[in-house]
């Protein structure tokens, strides 16, 4: 853990302003909210081009331009989980819910998660860390693009990641001998800066009380929900055209609201999924 150490100096900062929480300098809408949204494809194999297509279509900057997939790429995960978590608060849907057995009985938990607890702005994509014996780490977070390139080289090693996210090590790079000793504290280092990326929730079990720590997959519960309200999008077109014989891209050009009335007309049978309700 991160220890305050008399041999540790103030961080020299070459890039000013990135020790500091990142800005949030974007806003975000609710995935389904425009008819191109129906085009993004949720592709379980391949996470991060599936969250750089979100982030692409519902985040857009101070001006109101969409931010460019490049970009977002170069987004460390904490900021692009930040923007997928206000992407949900714009839906209007802040609670996720989270199935967990307990470790001890095997009792099923379900965890109630709100997402207003979770959202902040980005931590910042760099900072210092002092190790037990003093010596002053520079780091920086995982991006999109370093994920993307893990999915194409192999997953890396405890050692390999560690050298990917060390930046310097006593202002020198980082040498793999020195950080092998280094590995643990590199982990909570890096899980005390940004605890939503691989995040653990703590609860009791209400069978026989045992604190449990469960680790929670944020990016795929959100994921998850964003690719169920596209097929609550596209079940809707389906009642609709059946039933009126408009067209995919008539019914997508309706405003929500409107599409909403219109499904509560149709006969029982035909009813609202409830998705855009
Ligand atoms: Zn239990």
């Amino acid at each position: 853990m991160n220890r305050l150490d008399p041999h540790c100096t103030s961080p020299q900062q070459e890039h000013p302003g990135e020790h500091q929480a990142a800005r949030q300098a974007w806003s975000a809408r609710a995935p389904g909210s425009a008819a191109a949204d129906i085009e993004i494809a949720f592709d379980a194999r391949d996470r991060a081009a599936t969250v750089t297509s979100l982030l692409a279509a519902c985040i857009t900057d101070t001006q109101g331009r969409p931010v460019d997939p490049d970009e977002a790429w170069d987004w460390t995960l904490n900021q692009r989980l930040q923007a997928l978590i206000a992407m949900r608060l714009a839906s209007g849907h802040p609670a996720l819910e989270l199935q967990a057995a307990c470790a001890l009985c095997g009792e099923a938990m379900e965890i109630a998660l709100d997402l207003h607890l979770l959202a902040a702005d980005p931590v910042a994509p760099r900072f210092s860390w002092c190790s037990d014996d003093g010596l002053e780490l520079e780091l920086r977070l995982p991006s999109g693009r370093d994920v993307q390139g893990w999915k194409q080289s192999g997953v890396p090693s405890h050692e390999q990641l560690a050298l990917a996210l060390v930046e310097a090590v006593a202002g020198q790079p980082p040498d793999p001998r020195t950080l092998a000793a280094l590995l643990p504290g590199i982990d909570d280092a890096l899980a005390a800066h940004d605890p939503l990326t691989g995040l653990q929730l703590q609860t009791s079990c209400p069978a026989c009380a045992q604190d449990n720590s469960i680790a929670c997959d944020l990016e795929a519960l959100l994921l998850d929900g964003f690719a169920r309200d596209q097929a609550g999008m596209l079940d809707e077109v389906v009642r609709l055209a059946s039933a009126l014989h408009w067209s995919e891209a008539e019914i997508l050009a309706l405003p929500r609201w409107r599409r909403a009335h219109y499904l509560r007309q149709l006969p029982t049978g035909q009813a609202a999924t409830g998705a855009w309700t």
